[in-house]
């Protein structure tokens, strides 16, 4: 039969790089379109999705503040970054037909809604996606944190991470071919283990919180819907 979803509200965080597909930078607009597509196809399956995304394929702080620029400044433009994404990714699913709305972080009313938690929570009770751009607001925080945070904020039952790669390996599967991928593992496994899922932050919050972290590969297409099926290739970590 049809696959039925497992969660009613979820967290997607999508990187920048993510959006970069075969590119070295910037958008690639087929790999936007599909993502999105999956998004959308999500969302009919009846659940409520909330997306993060990233900036790291136009701009991130670390890389100027070699360069001249201070570190807060470059965090700034990263994050100005992530505004370009969700308005890209928020037009590629409303092309979809589903309706998407833009949050930032940081106030810019002439080009999208200023996140506040109630006006997100309203525009999920309506069924429609909503974007969470702009990170958390804040230099030196990163769009995996903003994305534990919302998810945390507005009640999702998971943070499904879209990722290169299909999970959360013993080692880097790029580099060590004997590497394995593991299935489930508690928030605890991951900190004794020093596994690489998020940056400290981030994976701070979700522990503290008891959410659910979902990796999966973003280049696996219709990846999004499965995960939120149960199914697919991918680690999930829960307590
Ligand atoms: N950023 C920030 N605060 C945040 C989120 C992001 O300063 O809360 C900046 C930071 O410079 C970062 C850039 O925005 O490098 C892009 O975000 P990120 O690197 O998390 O994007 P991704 O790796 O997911 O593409």
């Amino acid at each position: 039969g049809r696959p039925e979803p497992i969660y009613k509200r979820v967290l997607v965080k999508v990187s920048g790089e993510a959006l970069m597909g075969p590119d070295a930078f910037g958008l690639h607009q087929p790999t936007v379109d599909r993502i999105a597509a999956d998004i959308a196809a999500t969302h009919s399956l009846g659940v409520e999705v909330a997306v993060v995304v990233g900036g790291g394929n136009i701009f991130r702080g670390v890389q100027v503040s070699s360069q001249g620029v201070d570190r807060a400044t470059g965090d700034y433009m990263g994050m100005l970054a992530t505004v370009m994404n969700g308005l890209a990714l928020s037009a590629a699913i409303t092309r979809q037909g589903t309706q998407a709305r833009v949050l930032s972080a940081l106030d810019m009313p002439a080009v999208c809604e200023t996140y506040t938690r109630p006006r997100a929570l309203a525009h999920l009770d309506r069924g429609r996606v909503v974007v969470f751009a702009a990170g958390t607001g804040n230099p030196f925080f990163t769009t995996d944190t903003a994305a534990a945070l919302r998810a945390i904020e507005t009640g999702c039952e998971a943070l499904l991470k879209a990722t290169q790669v299909d999970g959360i390996y013993t080692a880097d599967p790029k580099k060590d071919p004997t590497a394995t991928r593991f299935d489930r593992l508690t928030h605890d496994d991951v900190l004794h283990r020093d596994l690489k899922v998020m940056d400290a932050a981030a994976f701070a919050l979700a522990r503290e919180n008891a959410l659910p972290v979902i990796v999966f590969s973003i280049h696996e297409p219709g990846s999004i819907s499965a995960v939120v099926c149960g199914e697919g290739r991918a680690t999930t970590v829960a307590s």
